[in-house]
């Protein structure tokens, strides 16, 4: 079976780990190109966008591919209100890792707010220590509020990019753990972290230590992501595919289509 994956996530290259071992699936991964040296995938890769609904449809069909998984990242929402697009004109299966938001436990502080905009709006007029964990493109909003001390980790620079006066750029590309999120935190005297709520594991300790240190978040809501079958892991997509597989093996009479 032919399958696309729609990656740039941790879900993503799990599920292409998985499939690289199963010999009944044909995979590529796709990646949007955002980062220059992406890790490397153990299947066929291809990186840069389609050109909207009507490319992936026309890539799709040039690659006849028989399923898709769209395991993108929460806040990627123009690329998979395209994968429902196109799959639904294709008539394509489409299944979509859709990983749980995390909720505030007792003890945290959040402030969601819709957009990264807003979330520079909300910092308020008086100078704060900001951390920012955001994507690169994301710190444009923040130049607009100056009287802040930034600091912002990302995986590489930042290009194109107006930032705000005052930052300081870090550079990693994690995992982290909880102590050393609150060493940060802590040596770096951040009174408030601006954050999306990307769910997860990955990126979850620096949450974790906002809240042993009381330091409040302003947290990015979700956007709307338009998605076909849901499943929350790598795992789930896989059975899903499983089942599209044997689905196919049924002869079109027996299955009474
Ligand atoms: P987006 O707003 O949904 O997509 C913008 C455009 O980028 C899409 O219309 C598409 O271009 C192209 N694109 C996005 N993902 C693609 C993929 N996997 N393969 C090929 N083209 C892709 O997405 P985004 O927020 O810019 O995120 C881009 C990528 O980074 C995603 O793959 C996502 O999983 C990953 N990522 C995003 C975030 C985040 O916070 N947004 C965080 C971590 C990782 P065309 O219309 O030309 O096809």
């Amino acid at each position: 079976m032919r399958v696309l994956i729609l990656g740039g996530t941790t879900e993503a290259s799990e599920l292409a780990r998985l499939l690289a071992a199963d010999p009944r699936f044909e995979t590529t991964l796709s990646l949007a190109g955002r980062t220059s040296k992406p890790r490397p995938q153990p299947v066929r890769t291809r990186t840069g966008g389609f050109g909207g609904p009507d490319g992936l449809a026309a890539w799709l069909q040039q690659e006849a591919i028989e399923a898709v998984v769209d395991a993108t990242h929460p806040y990627a929402d123009q690329i998979s209100s395209n994968a429902v697009t196109a799959c639904k004109q294709l008539a394509i299966p489409l299944a979509t890792i859709m990983r749980p938001a995390w909720q505030p436990l007792p003890g945290d502080t959040w402030l969601t707010v819709a957009s990264a905009e807003a979330a520079a709006e909300a910092l308020g007029s008086q100078p704060r220590r900001v951390f920012l964990s955001l994507g690169r493109l994301e710190l444009g909003a923040f130049a607009r509020s100056p009287q802040h001390r930034y600091v912002a980790r990302m995986i590489e620079a930042p290009e194109g990019v107006v930032l705000p006066r005052d930052i300081k750029l870090i550079f990693d590309r994690g995992p982290f753990d909880e102590p050393a999120e609150a060493t940060l935190l802590k040596d770096e005297k951040i009174d408030v972290v601006v954050s999306k709520n990307s769910g997860g594991a990955a990126t979850y300790p620096k949450i974790a230590a906002t809240r042993k240190l009381g330091i409040p978040v302003v947290m990015i809501a979700r956007p709307h992501k338009w998605h076909g079958h849901t499943v929350e892991k790598a795992e789930g997509a896989m059975m899903w595919l499983e089942q599209r597989l044997a689905h196919r093996a049924i002869p079109v009479s027996a299955r009474g289509v």
